[in-house]
């Protein structure tokens, strides 16, 4: 009788252990940052492809994927309601400080930021050297909006949630979760204007994989983490724009930036950051006005080398190794923000 007693005791104890195992309180808190996009999206019918991106609030987008809170203890939070064709440097240092404010009150252990898909990549890297913390902040949108069929937006902020929850994204930098993948945020970009697949990275591939509730990681940046940039107290970046290569590219959009008040220009070469004899010479003199020019590609991915065709030492020009031009024009914001020393920011390009 006393033994019986003593194993209902120990089978009482175990299951009670197991029971708090899985209580509420063990599980990461989760906040959700929507700032619009496809995935907030709402067409006129199921099959339309017309529709309006930014138009769910976050408490809907939350209700409709009941699933979540499995993973985590999920709040929302509306930080903006646009289509991502208007995201801003405004709305980024908005993002970034309230990122960083949630971390530093230690209000969450994990962040997903909803976003339109057009400007995705670039939000991504903007966090991923304005966020102080090794927390996951993991970006998720949709292609189909949520009232299509077969949408994709209820699956993937699942999907986010998942990799968000996961331990082995701490570490890891702002990361982008779309369609079953997972990309580190200084190589992914959209490569489709329509394809549900649209997120690549074209130099390395997907850091990891999602399926059926599992999170697998096969691969980590080896950029240093630890190089971030403080934006807590601005209100504005220095201005920085892109201009086009092509064949027989005339001079004028680079001599019109560079009589204007800018601070750099990112220049979206040919192959390995070429320009023809006329660009060349209209960048030199850009140069010569104290605007920092840097040399990237417009074939999508690969490195532009320093001192290969062009004599940048001579020039004065800067390289973005393997960033895209719209990334590139990022970094060398938030350099600029920090320095004007063109060796410094030359650094960066190599080491963020
Ligand atoms: N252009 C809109 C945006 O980037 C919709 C595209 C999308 O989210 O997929 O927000």
């Amino acid at each position: 009788m006393k033994k019986i007693f003593l194993l209902f005791l120990v089978s009482f104890a175990f299951i009670h252990i197991q029971a708090q195992d899985k209580s509420p309180k063990k599980m990461p808190r989760i906040i959700i940052l929507a700032t619009g996009g496809t995935i907030a999206g709402s067409g006129e019918s199921e099959t339309k492809a017309a529709y309006t991106a930014g138009k769910v609030p976050i408490d809907d987008l939350l209700n409709a994927v009941p699933q979540i809170h499995n993973y985590g203890k999920i709040t929302g939070e509306q930080i903006a309601q646009i289509g991502s064709q208007d995201m801003n440097i405004t709305t980024w240092l908005k993002l970034a400080n309230r990122i960083n404010q949630i971390f530093k009150d230690n209000l969450a252990d994990a962040i997903v930021v909803t976003h339109g898909t057009d400007t995705q990549e670039e939000t991504a890297y903007f966090l991923d050297l304005t966020v102080q913390y090794e927390k996951p902040v993991v970006l998720v949108g949709a292609m189909r909006p949520s009232t299509a069929m077969s949408q994709d937006g209820n699956r993937n902020l699942l999907d986010a949630v998942m990799v968000a929850a996961d331990p082995k994204s701490q570490d890891k930098g702002v990361i982008v979760s779309m369609n079953e993948r997972i990309f580190d945020s200084r190589d992914v970009t959209k490569t489709s204007t329509t394809n549900l697949g649209t997120f690549q990275s074209r130099n390395f591939g997907p850091i990891g994989l999602i399926y059926d509730g599992k999170v697998s990681y096969y691969y980590k940046s080896l950029r240093d983490p630890a190089k971030k940039f403080d934006v807590s107290k601005l209100t504005s970046l220095p201005q920085v724009e892109i201009v086009y290569g092509y064949a027989d590219a005339s001079p004028l959009t680079v001599t019109c930036l560079a009589n204007s008040p800018i601070k750099g220009i990112v220049y979206a070469g040919m192959g390995n950051g070429n320009f023809n004899a006329p660009v060349g010479k209209a960048l030199e003199e850009a140069v010569k006005k104290g605007i920092v020019v840097c040399r990237s590609n417009r074939a999508g991915s690969g490195r532009i080398t320093l001192e290969n065709e062009v004599d940048d030492a001579a020039l004065g020009f800067i390289v973005a190794d393997d960033l895209s031009p719209q990334k590139a024009r990022i970094l060398l914001m938030l350099s600029l923000s920090e320095t004007s020393d063109k060796s410094k920011i030359q650094t960066n390009f190599f080491e963020y």
